[in-house]
């Protein structure tokens, strides 16, 4: 078979330094019973490492030339492949009573950001996630309040997981490489009641209105939403941006915010960061 040609569409940059890879599967430290589940396996550069550990995995990926090429490499009784997009898969439906998914791959860089919004929603039947990630992205994620990286993407994913930034991998370390800088980082969900909006379609909607103007006042960004006696009764100053409140106060915000909305019912982009 010939060398596959990397599809710049499908955001292909494979690993190609071992000690790279064999830090991502440390770092995973796969048992072999554990259900696995790869996003974009490409050529398989972390697939076969990790099928050296365990009795099974499972692999999501969008290129029907790979899948192909995956399918002569691999027994299908080790590798199962669902040939598809990553963005509609059901990630739940792998998961088992008892068994929590283990999730991991060195993400597309071009969907990561809806990806990562789109898993956010299976974090109940997630053990764990490890992902190789722009490095920028990674900064966003773990960014803490009154920081230029902190946004909706910080908010809305640290709700659900606790994060660990492990190492940043240079772009040496791809083929072809990639004009970014990247990191692994590991993502644990969260305990359900250590930070529970009640609604949670409200909880992403008042988030995406706040940090869809950062630069303004939360009084002007949320006033279909939020009154002022609220954001007092809080403890919070009507004048603050968004970036200076933590996830706590935004779910407190919205658990302590009326039943009805003032304005529009919150977009169906809320949920998955488009
Ligand atoms: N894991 C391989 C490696 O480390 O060398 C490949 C990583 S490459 C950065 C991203 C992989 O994700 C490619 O195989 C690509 O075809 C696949 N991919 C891109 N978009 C996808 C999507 N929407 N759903 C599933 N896989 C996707």
């Amino acid at each position: 078979m010939n060398r596959h040609i990397a599809r710049k569409r499908f955001g292909q940059h494979f690993l190609i330094d071992t000690r790279v890879i064999g830090a991502i599967v440390a770092a995973v430290a796969p048992r072999r019973d554990d259900l696995v589940v790869e996003i974009g396996p490409g050529p398989g550069a972390l697939t076969a490492p990790l099928l050296q550990k365990l009795d099974h995995l499972h692999a999501v990926e969008i290129d029907r030339d790979i899948v192909a090429r995956l399918q002569q490499r691999f027994p299908a009784d080790k590798l199962s492949i669902h040939a598809g997009d990553a963005l509609a898969f059901d990630f739940g439906g792998l998961a088992a009573v008892g068994r929590k998914l283990r999730v991991l791959g060195n993400l597309p860089y071009n969907i990561s950001t809806p990806l990562l919004f789109h898993l956010a929603q299976f974090a109940d039947c997630v053990h764990d996630m490890h992902f190789m990630l722009q490095k920028e992205v990674v900064e966003r994620l773990v960014a803490e309040p009154d920081s230029a990286d902190y946004g909706r993407l910080s908010v809305m994913l640290q709700y659900r997981f606790v994060m660990d930034w492990l190492f940043d991998v240079p772009p040496e370390s791809f083929k072809p490489a990639p004009k970014v800088d990247s990191a692994v980082v590991r993502l644990i969900p969260r305990c359900p009641d250590e930070l529970t909006a009640r609604d949670e379609t409200r909880f992403a909607a008042l988030v995406a209105a706040a940090f869809s103007q950062r630069r303004k006042m939360l009084r002007n960004t949320l006033k279909d939403i939020v009154d002022d006696t609220l954001f007092t009764r809080l403890g919070i100053a009507p004048s603050a941006r968004a970036e200076t409140l933590s996830v706590a106060d935004y779910v407190r915000l919205s658990n302590a915010s009326p039943g009805e909305w003032a304005g529009n019912q919150p977009p169906a982009s809320v949920m998955t960061g488009a």
